[in-house]
Parts: structure tokens; sequence; C-alpha cells
């Protein structure tokens, strides 16, 4: 995967794979635009920082990207946000920010990317949906249902835009060892190092996957090598799929 001379954008660049995406597409040669609520000290060639549920932010994003980089070839749409807990636990402001953050705002960089792209012949995005927007997870209602409409979401905007040569697929991974996976079992009472390997146990390939497990999936969908590819969802799981 070649990614000389392309500009790309990614959200929640911060975090646990948006940073190993970043890290990834700069090694191949991109010219990456960060985004997050705080990006300072992170090496990038734009730093847009901001809050996601600022509905002027994300709809300005795109836009901040091609003006910063020169053009605007790719977009990952990673950040997010986990709601535990069934819905008779989940408060109103629970529900603005799990929709704010995993539905409504990659909807607006969307909304808004897609003429951007179009004008320049084509694009690629991929958004970070969930192996539990394919199927539920107990425990997680609004996480799950937020997954579930960012991917039916991407299956709907790969059919509506490949015509423009804009390519809009997901990826869903299930267990990350990132950051939102570790602070929920340190939230829970346990040692995050010792719940991972628990986890891992459970993983048909003997352990849960790390960031960059997942950014190297992120940027094949973002490639050529995935030229003929729109609206497709990918699992990334290891071999343990979410029953
Ligand atoms: P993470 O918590 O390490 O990173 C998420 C990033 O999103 C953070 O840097 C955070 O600051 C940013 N973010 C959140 N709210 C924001 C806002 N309002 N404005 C701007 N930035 C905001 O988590 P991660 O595991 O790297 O998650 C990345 C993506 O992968 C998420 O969409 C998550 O739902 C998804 N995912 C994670 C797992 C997992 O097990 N870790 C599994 C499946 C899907």
């Amino acid at each position: 995967m070649d990614f000389k001379g392309k500009k790309a954008l990614v959200t929640g660049a911060a975090g646990g794979i948006g940073s190993a995406i970043a890290r990834a597409l700069k090694a191949k040669g991109a010219q990456v635009a960060i985004a997050d609520r705080d990006v300072s000290g992170i090496d990038a060639t734009a730093h847009l920082p901001g809050d996601l549920c600022d509905p002027t932010y994300a709809d300005a994003l795109p836009g901040a990207a091609k003006d910063a980089l020169g053009g605007l070839d790719i977009i990952f749409n990673n950040a997010g946000v986990i709601t535990r807990g069934p819905v008779t636990e989940t408060t109103d402001d629970d529900w603005a920010l799990s929709l704010g953050v995993n539905v409504e705002a990659p909807f607006r960089i969307c909304r808004a990317a897609i003429p951007i792209m179009a004008a320049a012949g084509g694009g690629a995005i991929v958004n970070t949906a969930s192996c539990w927007g394919l199927r539920p997870g107990g425990n997680h209602a609004l996480y799950c249902m937020t997954k579930a409409a960012i991917a039916s979401l991407t299956q709907c905007m790969g059919m509506d835009h490949a015509h423009q040569g804009i390519r809009i697929n997901a990826i869903c991974p299930n267990e990350v060892n990132t950051p939102m996976l570790r602070s929920g079992f340190a939230k829970r009472g346990f040692d995050p190092d010792t719940a991972i390997a628990e986890l891992g146990k459970t993983v048909p390939l003997g352990r849960i996957a790390e960031a960059e497990d997942i950014a190297d999936v992120a940027l094949f969908l973002a490639s050529d090598a995935a030229r003929y590819m729109c609206g497709a969802l990918v699992e990334i799981n290891g071999g343990k799929p979410v029953l």
C-alpha cells in the first residue's frame, strides 16, 4: 500500500486506533491532518483540534483539512465514545454524546467531504463501526445502536457515491487493546492487563487486537488495493465474531 502524495484526515487521532492509523499513513508517505479534542504533541502535517459534538466544527473539518493539506483524498472517521449499560441506565447526556460523536459527526463530515472529493475526481472514506454494529452485544445498548447506524449509513453512502469515484467502507473491529477498552476494565475494578490477557484466551487467534492490527485493515480499505470495494463492512475479529 503506497500513500505517497495522498492527503488524509484522521479523527480521533489522539486515541489508540486513530494514532496507529495516522502513524501508518505517515510511514507510507501520506500527508496527514489529525483531529481530536487535543492533538498537541502529536506529529502530523496539520493539526485540527476540536469537539466533534460541535456541528460547526464537524461541518468545517473536511474543508479545513483540504485547505491545510492542499487537497483531500482520504478520511478516516475513527473517533468514537462508548456508553455502557442498558437503556434504563442511559441518560440524555449519554444519548447526545453517543449519537453526536459516533453518528452525527461522521454524517456531517461525509456530507461536507463528498462534494470536495467528487470535484477532485474521487476519494475514499473509512468509517469505524464495530462487530457490535453488526450484531448486538449485551449491556451496551446505545453503543451498539450507534455502531449499527454508522454501519448502515456506510452501506448506503457506499452505494450512493460510488458513481462519483468515492469509495465508502467501514471497519468492524471486535475487542482492541486501546484506552477505550482499558478504561472500561479499570472503571469496573479490573486490572486492564490481566483482563486483556484473559479476554485474549477467548479469541481463536489467541489474543485480542492491537491498534496496528486494525489500522492495517483501515489503510487497505483506503488504498487502491481496495479499488472495487464500496459499502463493505469488514469484520476484524481474530476469529471471534459476536454471536
Ligand atoms: P480511544 O478512546 O483510544 O480513541 C477514541 C478517540 O476519539 C479519543 O482520542 C477521543 O478523544 C476521540 N473523541 C471522542 N469524543 C470526541 C469528540 N467529541 N471530539 C473529538 N474527538 C473525540 O478508542 P479506540 O479504541 O481507539 O476507538 C477508535 C474507534 O474504534 C471508535 O470509533 C471505537 O468505537 C471503535 N472501536 C473500538 C473497539 C475497541 O475495542 N477498542 C472495538 C470496536 C470499535
